[in-house]
């Protein structure tokens, strides 16, 4: 070897590597609930089955999804799980061992699919997500919110192997949920601003795919505003397209910053300060009016499409008063720190003036 090859060898001009993570088969439609048992044998899963749901919804929805897999020949079990806790997570871990469960199926919102997450994460099986509200955009991705003493933490998990969204099933769910999914994925407006201000400001790395798909998804919610009704299959068409859409740009990313900045730190901030009493995807919704405020942008326009399908603009529809979400604003940043957004610098006068202009006229 001479001393150019060996040069060569020690060039290193090129080490970037990734692993994106995504749902292999992913069925949304009227009646696809009927396809699960085929979605199963497609994935080639032999040994019993866990289905998991909350209470209310193992009695509407789960025990059909049990019936259905029953009746395909398959053996399952089903646990109904309650709040998402480290305790809940562990007990539900040790459930699907004792069962020697080889695949979980997460039936309802987003409390039950993110518990399937981390477990299927943590006990290396995979898991498919049966949502029951197109309410949250952690239906597709691979990161879970736990709630612990110090609030809400996004952790590392897996994303569901398959989903099977039955709009059916999605469109009989509350239109409060369906208009939580819809302010949820409008923060991909604000979440963007934030990763662009940080890539150019601490040199974060950014995604120009994650950031395109992140962007596609909330356009198709204000250019859709207007057909997002209660009780209505295309709307939960929508509304799901626009969640699975941002939750792939999470996987692409690696990480929720594609969908997740100040207007979330903001919300679980408030959530912090008001526990129980918002809707996290109406919080991040007023949250990504207050943060385009902020940047200058058109919020308006976000506000505007807001109210059009009956989700909250204000403090008061949220249910909590303007001082909380001053000081939501305000103290925004102490949540994932690392994570730079407008809000860092936001002065307790800035935060009063995004609140005041909540108020003014269209
Ligand atoms: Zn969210």
């Amino acid at each position: 070897m001479n001393v150019n090859d060996n040069r060569i060898l020690k060039d290193k001009t090129f080490d970037k590597s990734r692993w994106i993570q995504l749902p292999r088969d992913v069925i949304a439609g009227h009646d696809a609930l009927k396809q699960l048992p085929l979605v199963v044998s497609d994935l080639g899963m032999k040994g019993p089955l866990l289905v998991l749901s909350g209470r209310n919804t193992m009695d509407t929805v789960g025990f059909r999804v049990v019936g259905l897999l029953e009746d395909a020949g398959f053996t399952v079990d089903s646990l109904i799980v309650g709040e998402i806790t480290y305790e809940e997570v562990t007990r539900t871990a040790q459930y699907a061992q004792e069962k020697g469960s080889v695949l979980l199926i997460a039936v309802g919102g987003g409390r039950v699919i993110d518990i399937a997450k981390i477990v299927s994460y943590n006990i290396d099986i995979q898991f498919i997500s049966v949502p029951t509200a197109a309410s949250h955009d952690g239906i597709a991705s691979s990161r879970a919110s736990i709630r612990t003493d110090d609030g809400s933490v996004s952790v590392a998990a897996h994303p569901p192997l398959a989903i099977v969204a039955d709009t059916g099933i999605l469109a009989s769910a509350p239109h409060r949920l369906t208009a939580a999914g819809y302010a949820d994925t409008i923060a991909n407006y604000t979440a963007i601003l934030d990763w662009d201000m940080s890539t150019r400001e601490t040199g974060e790395r950014g995604s120009e795919y994650a950031t395109a798909l992140s962007m596609i998804a909330a356009e198709l919610m204000v250019e859709n505003a207007d057909i997002i009704k209660e009780y209505d299959e295309r709307a939960a068409w929508i509304v799901m397209k626009a969640l699975f859409a941002s939750g792939v740009a999470m996987s692409i990313a690696g990480s929720s910053r594609p969908a997740s900045g100040g207007e979330h730190k903001f919300a679980h901030m408030l959530e912090k300060i008001a526990p129980g009493q918002v809707l996290h995807g109406e919080a991040c919704g007023v949250g990504t009016i207050l943060s385009m405020y902020c940047h200058g942008g058109d919020w308006k326009r976000i506000r505007h499409s807001l109210k059009i399908i009956g989700a909250p603009t204000t403090p008061a529809e949220l249910g909590v008063s303007d001082e909380q979400v001053v000081e939501a604003l305000v103290r925004a940043k102490e949540i994932r720190r690392e994570r730079y957004t407008i809000f860092d610098s936001i002065t307790g006068e800035q935060a009063r003036a995004a609140v005041a202009a909540l108020y003014e006229e269209e």
